[in-house]
């Protein structure tokens, strides 16, 4: 069967991975993909900003399934263009990814099913605003509604900073783009989980856990970034734990958008603050989280494609999701200057090295090939990921092997994983 991935990041390279290990799939093909997924998939060009070029390019593939990584088409609705072509397609509509395209639909979607999180409130001008701002004690959270790459949240100390950045983000001198509406929301204060479960839109399926580093530097400071690393191990979540985030919040999300008429189908990521009144829902989005699938995946042992299709079927009861026990990491390489601008086209070596590292898959996120070399091209350059029987061995693994790759200006934190190890 042939499969198309849509996406060029390091979630479609572990997914493109995960997708080959399936005795059943003989092409895959990925649009745009990457130098490193080009090594072992056909890559074909495309725009993921523009629907009809994807729609284009998955008729003319005639693809057994389709899996969206990116939000951004399922915003757009390309799992609906797809389906109604008559294709097989893994992910939500664009009506049920408004749990994540819309941080105010999906705010007063949890407060219509009870699912608990951070008070707020949604507001589509400056006078709203200044009415709504005095029921919130600082700090507090300011968000653009709409999707924004992780940049559009402001946490400010006061009332007036807040006032500045929702003018911001109202004015478009934020973002460089207008935001219609703007959530402003208590502040929550523990643990970040990303809880991130199957549904078929009906049935409702966890993955493994995991923990992502979303700050630049090391001790999580400085600016928020796409993803520096992340680990999963089985002692992030206890039975307990994931049994009350299953029935308070996980799966009133998918009764709730089946009963609303939008089934969710697809990867349902719920982004969880630990508090100390119990799990509360940041956010949620619409599709496998980037780093955190290449944690996932490596941990994964059933057949990834027989796992989407029965999601696309309805059938996610009859599957029962295995996990390898242990645990797994993936280290980040960045270009020097990211998340602000940083130059590309340097040359990349080490990796075979790299690979040979027991249990380590290297997940390209930003590279490209020039001739017969790889260079950089994006912020986040690899992903270095390994599985191991303890937090301890994944990690010892990935950074064994992030050592033997190089390019000029190569940057990763040091310090993955380091709130689970100071727990041990
Ligand atoms: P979001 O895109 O809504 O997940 O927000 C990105 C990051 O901002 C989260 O991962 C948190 O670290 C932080 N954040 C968002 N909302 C809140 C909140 N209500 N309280 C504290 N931190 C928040």
């Amino acid at each position: 069967m042939k499969v198309l991935i849509l996406g060029s990041g390091g979630r479609e390279h572990a997914l493109a991975w995960a997708v080959k290990r399936s005795t059943r799939v003989t092409e895959v093909v990925c649009a745009p993909g990457n130098g490193g997924i080009a090594q072992g998939s056909r890559c074909v060009p495309v725009d993921l900003k523009d629907l009809d070029a994807m729609v284009r390019l998955a008729v003319a593939e005639q693809p057994n399934l389709t899996i969206v990584g990116p939000e951004l088409p399922l915003s757009l609705g390309i799992v609906d263009a797809l389906e109604e072509r008559g294709l097989r397609v893994f992910g939500p509509t664009k009506e049920a990814a408004r749990l994540e395209s819309s941080k105010g639909f999906a705010k007063q979607f949890m407060k219509r099913h009870q699912i608990p999180t951070a008070k707020y409130a949604v507001c589509t001008n400056a006078a709203e605003l200044e009415k709504a701002v005095d029921f919130f004690h600082p700090p507090i959270v300011v968000k653009a509604d709409g999707l924004a790459a992780g940049k559009g949240v402001i946490i400010c100390s006061s009332r007036n900073i807040a006032l500045e950045a929702a003018h911001g983000l109202f004015t478009g001198s934020l973002l460089g783009e207008s935001a219609e509406r703007v959530v402003i929301e208590e502040f929550l204060e523990g643990d970040e989980l990303s809880f991130l479960c199957l549904s078929d839109g009906v049935h409702v399926a966890p993955l493994v856990p995991a923990q992502d580093h979303k700050r630049i530097g090391e001790g999580d400071t400085g600016p928020n970034t796409g993803g520096m690393g992340v680990y999963s191990t089985d002692a992030m979540l206890d039975a307990g734990m994931q049994e009350w985030i299953m029935h308070h919040i996980a799966e009133p999300t998918v009764r709730g958008m089946a009963e609303e008429g939008t089934k969710f189908k697809g990867v349902l990521y719920i982004g969880l603050m630990m508090t100390a009144r119990g799990p509360e829902v940041l956010e949620y989005n619409a599709r496998f989280g980037d780093p955190e699938t290449q944690a996932i995946l490596l941990r994964l042992e059933n057949d990834l494609v027989d796992v989407l299709e029965a999601c696309v079927d309805g059938r996610l009861n009859e599957v029962e999701l295995r996990w390898s026990r242990g645990a797994s990491a993936c280290v980040v390489a960045s270009s020097a200057g990211y998340p602000g601008s940083y130059k590309t086209g340097f040359p990349i070596t080490g990796l075979s090295a790299a690979g040979q590292v027991p249990g380590v898959e290297v997940f390209h996120s930003g590279t490209s090939r020039v001739g017969s070399q790889l260079v950089t091209c994006g912020g986040r350059v690899l992903g270095v990921s390994a599985t191991g029987d303890s937090l301890e061995q994944a990690l010892g693994r990935a950074y064994q092997a992030i050592a033997e790759i190089q390019f000029e200006g190569i940057y990763y934190r040091f310090d993955i994983g380091h709130r689970a190890l100071a727990r041990k």
